[in-house]
This record gives C-alpha cells, sequence and structure tokens, in this order.
C-alpha cells in the first residue's frame, strides 16, 4: 500500500503558493489562503487535544459556511474520516448514519439541533461535540476549542484510507455509505480542475450544498486546487446570482439544471447588461437541451455539461473544455475514466444502443460501509455500474437516457421520461417538467407528466398532452397531465420522482 495525497495538501500547497488571495468569500467575511491554513492548522490541534484519533470519523452537520470549510480541511489533516450530513435530516435518516458509521465526533449548527440532538441522547460513543451559530447546551462552541498557533503536521494518507464518508439512498432501503478515499476525492479535483483551464482570476459562484459530493469537488476542492475564490452562498439566491455574474469581473457557475432554467427566465424577463462568466459547469441531472439554449443565450456562455455519482467522487464524464459542446450529452470520460455502455451480462453494446452505463477509473469509491454485498453488485468485475440508462453515438459521445429505476415500461413498451421530459421543455408555456410511470390495471404502467407553467403563460393539460402527441410515437405521450406550482426537489436540484402523485 503505499502513500496517496491527504486532501489537505490541496489547501497547503496553495496557501504557499498564494497567501494572500482570498480562498472564500461567504456573504462578506473572506478568508485568504493563508488565513485558512492558519485556521485550519489550529482547529486541527484542537480537535486532537479533545481527543479525536486519526480514522475516527467526525459527523459535519451545518449549512454552508466558513466554518464548514474550515471543518472539513481540519479533518482532514488531522486524518479524521469526515461525514458530511445533510442538515436538515430528521431522526428516522440521522439514527441510521450514525451508528452505522460508528462516529466518534459531531460538529453541527446550533439552529439545527433538534433532530440530531434527539439521536446523539442515546449515543454516549459520539463523545465529542461542537457547535457553530446559536449557544447550545452539551456541544463545546467551536469557537471554543482551544486552539494552538503552527503549522499542524498533516496526517499522511494511505492509498486505501478513507477520507469522506457520503450516504446516499442507492435503490432500496437505508441510505449506503460510500466510503472515498483521499485519493478518490483529490484526483477528481484536481481533473476537472485542470481539464477545464480555467483562469486563475476567476471567482467560482458556489450556493450547491457543500454536504453533497458535487459541490463538496466542484465547488470546494476544485477551487483550493486552482487557488481561485470561492464566492459561497449558504443556498441559492436567484437575485445574487444574477447581480454577481452581471457586476463582478470574472465569474464562472457549477450549478444544476434547475438553477440554469431559474437564472434563464430571469434574464429573459430583465436582459443582462454584461455578464461576467468565462464558462459554466452544470451536473447533478439532466440539463434540458431547451434550457442550455436560453440560458446560453441570456448570459452569452457555454454549459459544459458533466455527469457523476457520490460513489465517483463525482465526475467522470464531462464535456470536453473548449470543444464545440453536443447539448443533450455528457461527453466523454474525463482523463484516467473509462466508460462502457453494457446489456444484461455486462457486455459492451453496439454505437446506439442503450444499455447501463458503466464506469472505473481513479474516482470509484473503495465501497459502500458495512455493506460487503452491495460493494460487491455495484463494483462488480471492478467497474462501477451506475444504474443509469445511456448510449453513445458515432464520436463515443454519451447521452444519459434515463435512471433504470425511473423507466416506464407501458405495455410493454418502454418510455425513458427524459425523452418526453425534452419535448416538454420545448412547449412555450412550460417552464419545469418531470414525467413518471402510474400505476395502470392493464398497460402496468401509464405515462404521467407534472408541469410547472412560466408564469403569465397559460396552457391546460389538454394543449400540452396534444403538443407531445404530435411529437412522439403514440405509445410514449403522456395521457395524464396536471399542471403545478412547483416540482418536489432535494437540496441538489434533482426532481423527487418518488414523491410525484399525480392521483
Ligand atoms: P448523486 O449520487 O446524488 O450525485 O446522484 C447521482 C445521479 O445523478 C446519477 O446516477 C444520475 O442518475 C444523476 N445525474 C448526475 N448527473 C447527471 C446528468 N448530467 N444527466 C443525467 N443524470 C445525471
Amino acid at each position: 500500500m503505499g502513500y496517496a495525497l491527504n486532501i489537505a495538501k490541496l489547501l497547503t500547497d496553495t496557501a504557499a503558493r498564494v497567501p494572500g488571495h482570498v480562498a472564500v468569500d461567504f456573504n462578506g467575511q473572506t478568508m485568504t489562503y493563508g488565513e485558512f491554513d492558519q485556521k485550519t492548522d489550529a482547529l486541527a490541534w484542537g480537535l486532537k487535544q479533545k481527543g479525536l484519533e486519526p480514522g475516527q470519523v467526525c459527523v459535519l452537520m451545518m449549512p454552508n459556511s466558513l466554518d464548514w470549510v474550515i471543518c472539513y480541511y481540519a479533518l482532514a489533516k488531522l486524518g479524521a474520516v469526515v461525514l458530511p450530513v445533510n442538515f436538515l435530516y430528521r431522526t428516522q435518516e440521522l439514527k441510521h448514519i450514525f451508528s452505522d458509521s460508528g462516529a466518534r465526533a459531531f460538529i453541527g449548527h446550533g439552529q439545527y439541533l433538534e433532530y440530531a440532538g434527539a439521536v446523539l441522547a442515546g449515543m454516549p460513543q459520539i463523545d465529542i461535540r461542537c457547535a457553530t451559530g446559536p449557544a447550545a447546551q452539551g456541544y463545546t462552541p467551536l469557537n471554543e476549542v482551544p486552539r494552538e498557533q503552527g503549522p499542524y503536521p498533516v496526517h499522511p494518507a494511505q492509498d486505501d484510507d478513507t477520507w469522506a464518508i457520503i450516504y446516499t439512498s442507492g435503490t432500496t432501503g437505508l441510505a449506503k455509505g460510500a466510503m472515498l478515499t483521499h485519493r478518490n476525492l483529490s484526483s477528481n479535483a484536481t481533473t476537472i480542475a485542470d481539464m477545464r483551464q480555467t483562469d486563475p482570476k476567476v471567482t467560482s459562484l458556489g450556493m450547491l450544498p457543500l454536504f453533497h459530493i458535487y459541490g463538496q469537488t466542484s465547488s470546494l476542492n476544485a477551487s483550493v486546487y486552482l487557488g481561485i475564490t470561492l464566492r459561497l452562498w449558504e443556498h441559492f439566491e436567484p437575485d445574487e446570482t444574477y447581480a454577481a455574474i452581471e457586476e463582478m469581473d470574472d465569474t464562472i457557475l457549477i450549478a444544476v439544471p434547475t438553477i440554469f432554467n431559474r437564472l434563464a427566465e430571469m434574464a429573459v424577463k430583465r436582459p443582462l447588461k454584461r455578464s461576467s462568466l468565462h464558462y459554466c459547469i452544470s451536473g447533478g441531472a439532466s440539463l434540458p437541451v431547451e434550457v442550455i439554449k436560453r440560458f446560453e443565450a441570456g448570459y452569452s456562455t457555454t454549459i459544459y455539461e458533466g455527469y457523476g455519482l457520490t460513489e465517483c467522487s463525482p465526475v467522470c464524464v464531462e464535456n470536453p473544455y473548449g470543444k464545440a459542446t453536443k447539448p443533450g450529452s455528457i461527453g466523454l470520460p474525463i482523463p484516467g475514466f473509462q466508460a462502457k455502455v453494457v446489456g444484461e451480462m455486462d457486455q459492451e453494446v453496439p454505437q446506439g444502443q442503450v444499455g447501463e452505463l458503466i464506469v472505473k477509473g481513479p474516482g470509484v469509491m473503495k465501497g459502500y460501509l458495512n455493506q460487503p454485498q452491495a460493494t460487491a453488485d455495484t463494483l462488480r468485475g471492478g467497474w462501477l455500474h451506475t444504474g443509469d440508462l445511456a448510449r453513445k453515438d458515432a464520436d463515443d459521445y454519451i447521452y444519459i437516457v434515463d435512471r433504470k429505476k425511473e423507466m416506464i415500461i407501458r405495455g410493454g413498451y418502454n418510455v425513458y421520461p427524459r425523452e418526453i421530459e425534452e419535448v416538454l421543455y420545448q412547449h412555450p408555456a412550460v417552464l419545469e417538467a418531470a414525467v413518471v410511470g402510474q400505476a395502470h390495471p392493464d398497460l402496468g404502467e401509464e405515462v404521467a407528466a407534472m408541469v410547472v407553467l412560466r408564469e403569465g403563460a397559460a396552457a391546460t393539460p389538454d394543449d400540452i398532452r396534444a403538443f407531445v402527441k404530435e411529437r412522439v410515437a403514440p405509445y410514449k405521450y403522456p395521457r395524464i397531465v396536471r399542471i403545478t406550482d412547483e416540482l418536489p426537489k432535494t437540496h441538489t436540484g434533482k426532481v423527487l420522482k418518488r414523491s410525484i402523485r399525480l392521483d
């Protein structure tokens, strides 16, 4: 087993190179790379003094903030294992995650301790407890953790050392903890940062939650590696993002399709005076071609769509930077990665045919914690089975057709919701659309669409049904169409299809 670089090396190298450059700007609270390095050294000493040992798991449960990023890199320096969780999780989710992970420490935010506190009450083994924000009984205020001065000797990571455990829902049952090593995460951040040829003067606009792997790697770690400024928000503020793009000088935007869609709408109503965007990256969910067209026209920029998943740290495929993108495609495997589209027996299918996307590369997780069977199934043959259906075109560009589990089988015919959603987005009155299967006594499943209309636009379910009917094979158009005010979504903008009920 060789040495892998500790992820904290991204920070120590950058701090040595550009100590005075602003690393993070969180609503006007700024921190240079030099300060970032010192603060993480001091906290690493403090957590060590509180008894946290290398290899022990620490839950990090708070919204995006300077404290979030300081804790993350301090834990890395110490050699602990970070377990970032969604601060909105409730008792049942937290109970499973805290006990399954064998956590030793907890760092939370005073405002979000209600459910975590109830779970921690029954877990004396988690005996290092700290909180930021409003004071909370039983938690050491993070700023009172003893801080020593001086550089912390970064714990050397072995190849196989887990750095982060990130729980992901998977297809069935309780969430599984994907074990990601220092090498997994640092290789992913450096590869994507290098391939995008980012100008060192840009500011990365970041509003993705850092507890999710996409925000962690693409917004935080890639910025730290490059030594650029991360303008961080707690969550997406449409007006502030729009203003930042218009008023700042050099920016990049790493976001999800729902954010691009919302911003595109804003620019239609109020065209920008100027756009500071060098480029944009979209991932996390499929980016409808209509949204790409509207956003790129409104913001005079290019969106490079990429694809990834928690188990992959996360990026494995992306439209190559600087080349013409193929709208609707997620691009080509990033350097170091391979991707195949395979059939039921894991045999590669010919170009153009749909199969499961499987990938191999340095970002692929070690496995799921305490889940040897799920690990063996997902990583069979040395390839990560993504559960997503895809096809390759003649240039080997990959198109995600849909999630395997979201394919609708209507009277024996396969219907891919994504295809129907793309058509719905072409309707001038439609702002957002989601297509799901609804149980049907004869057909098995019926195709059903839920749409959100643009502000001020009018269309009836019949209009929308007729629009799609004209454009797709007869078995595919949605017989059921509902108009709604909002689609249920996760923190990272994925439509929660399981939560869509049309009856
Ligand atoms: P997560 O583990 O939460 O990052 O979710 C990963 C899943 O998000 C993938 O398995 C895909 O289903 C979906 N996903 C990510 N990027 C894309 C994309 N560009 N197009 C379509 N689906 C995507």
